[in-house]
């Protein structure tokens, strides 16, 4: 086996709408490790106008998984680029227990120990009202809250300047149903998996962004 690799090395889980991405987001520009979302990864691969891209973007748009093995290769070569060679800040994966498993073999051959998977707690009804209101700025992806982030000036972007916004297909109340069951169908039974390592640590997800990245800073120490 390789020399343990010092680093960053973290998983970001819990169910949609939880705040992974968000929390994942202000992670990095803290400590410049690279933030992989499979999720975005998935949306970037559905844009393509391919038989692949079209089955994609349908299953997405169900909220409904990608495909064990498809994720499992994009993440195998993504973690193997420069940028990832002093950490990474997986948002989204691994996401089903064969995922779970083949990211502890993958680590392990690399020398790579996770620092901790971070479970960010929030209840349903709370996630629901999330998702639903949540849209991004379609020039540089800062995300707003129709209730609880709105942007200063109406309309305008607070970072960018950007007055284009757009809402996630798969944020409507039918297919946040469908990512809540299988999240608990087949994302919760990694919970578990990850406890017996010692690795996980929860952190409750219901404070305002600054409070909970406050509290994950402190479990993280840095
Ligand atoms: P997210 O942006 O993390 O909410 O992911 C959006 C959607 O992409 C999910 O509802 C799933 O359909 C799909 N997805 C993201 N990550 C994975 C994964 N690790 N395995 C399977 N499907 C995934």
């Amino acid at each position: 086996m390789s020399k343990k690799k010092e680093g960053l090395y973290v998983v970001f889980t819990g169910a949609p709408g939880c705040g992974k991405g968000t929390q994942a987001r202000i992670l990095k520009e803290r400590t410049h490790i690279c933030h992989l979302s499979t999720g975005e990864m998935l949306r970037e691969y559905a844009q393509k106008d391919t038989p692949l891209g079209r089955e994609l973007k349908a299953a997405l748009d169900r909220g409904e998984f990608a495909s064990d093995e498809m994720i499992i290769e994009m993440v195998k070569s993504r973690i193997d680029e420069d940028d990832c060679k002093n950490g990474f800040i997986l948002d989204g994966f691994p996401r089903t227990m064969p995922q779970a498993e083949v990211l502890e073999g993958l680590l392990a051959e690399k020398g790579i120990k996770l620092n901790c998977v971070l479970e960010i707690q929030v209840p349903d009804e709370i996630i629901m009202e999330r998702i639903l209101g949540r849209y991004a700025c379609m020039k540089c992806g800062a995300g707003y809250h129709d209730k609880f982030q709105k942007p200063k000036v109406y309309g305008v972007c607070d970072f960018c300047g950007g007055t284009e916004f757009s809402r996630r297909k798969d944020d409507n109340r039918t297919t946040v149903e469908n990512r809540l069951v299988n999240y608990r169908l087949l994302t919760y039974p990694t919970i578990p998996f990850f406890e017996r390592q010692g690795l996980l640590k929860t952190v409750d997800g219901t404070g305002t962004i600054e409070a909970v990245s406050k509290k994950i800073e402190e479990i993280l120490g840095r």
